[in-house]
């Protein structure tokens, strides 16, 4: 990854440069962030991670291991107001917030970090801010200082661009059912979509709508966008996104990919509830391509009888199988009625159950592993595409259902399990015999072998794009060169 002289921060082009990276605090946005805030430092760049006490300890140590190489990498924290909005103290970060009115509390309470974003930016002098698209207010206080705000939406082109044409053009307004199709207007590729599958707060105006037209209007005024994407994987999206929507942007993915050794795979995100060693021990003893991943992110939490079709479904399935179980689903309840009879013993040696947080890239990773049960996720479906493994998609909320076709249909490495509505966290119900079948579809036959041999050309493809000479690296020093420009301060 780069030359040597990048690699020690010596680079001439890259020396004095400070980024700020501000994640909003969930794992699925503070993960990424992390894995470019360490990128960045490895090509020279002083990078500072902004996180809350809570937070730092957990998702942070990922970073020890990046400091420990010499890299300029480190965290500063600050405090979520929860008192002054009425959360309790362990509502730390979004995934730990569980109705309507604690989510909008949550975000007064992230709202009222400004002052000390402030103080942070005074006193660090940073030449740019790279914060979540959650934070709209940091486009504001970054000229102040004369530096530019770049955004971080988390996911794709194809997402971002499909978003904001239906938020454009409201094709769902003209369909006479939550069921009929519409094409996304003025975007690549005929994509078909229906009223059920876009975000609540799309298809009518909730508490949510009036915070996602700021976060758009936040877009227009930024400095850019930083994309977790590469341009190969996407040309039409990422020219439509740039000609079309008039939106600057820099693909620097993808990120997962500068975990290169286990130790990194290993502490990225959440403490794993499985060791790792076993973890491995156990893929090792299974043969090339044949067990299949099942895992929905961090925020989905189906309910028990969820749980048991799925369990019914991989048995049928007849593939050995890893499936991450969240504490917080049945399990919690400490019941564990969502498993079939006497099913952990018929499934010993074929089924492995990790109950909490697992090492997914570790996993995915593995040449045992040759499919991905997602819930689409971009994280989620950008790591399965870098390891080169078909996928069953089954998308719940956000923008999954946009990810589903993109991988579905344009890509062509994936088979939908059959959900039809977008539903926040709880997701729509799905039969044992549609998981049963759609496992099949991507683990065995001649499609399955199709699928497969195009997720690989993409694996590779992702591989190169990061390594020096590639899109994803040339980008990132292009920006790089930008930001040290003088024209740059107070754009
Ligand atoms: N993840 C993980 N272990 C788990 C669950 C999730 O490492 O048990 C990671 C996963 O690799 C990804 C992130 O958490 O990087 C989840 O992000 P994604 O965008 O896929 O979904 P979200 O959690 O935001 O719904």
């Amino acid at each position: 990854m780069g030359s040597e002289g990048e690699m020690n921060g010596t680079s001439s082009t890259t020396s004095k440069i400070h980024i700020f990276f501000f994640p909003f605090m969930t794992p699925g946005h503070m993960i990424p962030m992390i894995d470019m805030a360490k990128l960045f430092a490895m090509r020279g760049v002083k990078s500072t991670l902004l996180a809350t006490p809570h937070d730092e300890p957990l998702f942070f140590r990922s970073i020890d291991r990046t400091q420990k190489l010499g890299f300029d990498i480190g965290v500063v924290t600050m405090k979520l107001p929860l008192q002054e909005v009425g959360l309790p103290e362990y509502c730390q970060n979004l995934h730990l917030v569980t109705s309507p009115d604690m989510r909008r509390k949550y975000l007064m309470a992230v709202r009222m970090l400004d002052k000390q974003f402030e103080k942070l930016v005074e006193e660090h002098h940073p030449n740019c801010v790279i914060s979540d698209m959650f934070l709209p207010w940091t486009t504001d206080i970054a000229p102040k200082y004369g530096i530019p705000r770049l955004i971080f939406h988390g996911t794709s082109h194809f997402s971002m661009g499909a978003t904001e044409c239906v938020r454009l053009y409201k094709p769902h307004a003209d369909v006479s059912s939550d069921s009929e199709c519409f094409l996304i207007p003025n975007f690549p590729g005929e994509i078909a979509m229906t009223r059920a599958q876009l975000p609540d707060f799309v298809r009518e105006e909730t508490e949510f709508t009036k915070f996602y037209i700021e976060v758009k209007e936040s877009e227009l005024r930024s400095y850019g966008v930083v994309v977790n994407s590469f341009y190969e994987l996407e040309p039409a999206y990422a020219d439509h996104y740039g000609d079309v929507l008039g939106r600057r942007s820099w693909r620097v993915g993808p990120v997962s990919l500068c975990n290169k050794e286990i130790e990194d795979k290993l502490e990225r995100g959440n403490r794993a509830t499985i060791n790792g060693k076993d973890c491995l021990t156990w893929l090792d003893s299974k043969e090339t391509d044949s067990v299949v991943y099942i895992c929905f992110g961090s925020m989905t939490k189906f309910n028990a009888s969820q749980l048991h079709e799925i369990a019914l479904g991989l048995e049928a399935s007849g593939q050995p199988f890893v499936w991450v179980v969240k504490k917080d689903e049945a399990v919690e309840e400490g019941k564990e009625d969502w498993l079939p009879q006497g099913y952990e013993d018929r499934m010993q040696g074929k089924g492995l159950i990790i109950r909490g947080w697992a090492p997914q890239v570790l996993i995915l990773d593995h040449r045992a592993v040759g499919g991905f049960v997602t819930h689409c996720g971009w994280n989620s479906t950008l790591e399965g595409i870098s390891a080169g493994v078909p996928m069953v998609t089954w998308p719940v909320a956000a923008e999954q259902f946009y990810n589903e076709k993109f991988i579905t249909e344009v890509l062509r490495i994936g088979a939908p399990v059959g959900v039809k509505q977008w539903m926040r966290q709880v997701g729509d119900s799905v039969k044992s015999e549609q998981v049963e079948k759609a496992v099949r579809k991507v683990m065995v036959g001649e499609e399955a072998e199709e699928m497969r041999a195009q997720a690989r050309e993409l694996s590779k493809m992702a591989k190169k794009a990061v390594e020096e000479g590639g899109s994803s690296h040339s980008d990132l020093m292009a920006l790089l060169e930008e930001l040290k420009s003088p024209k740059v301060a107070g754009h």
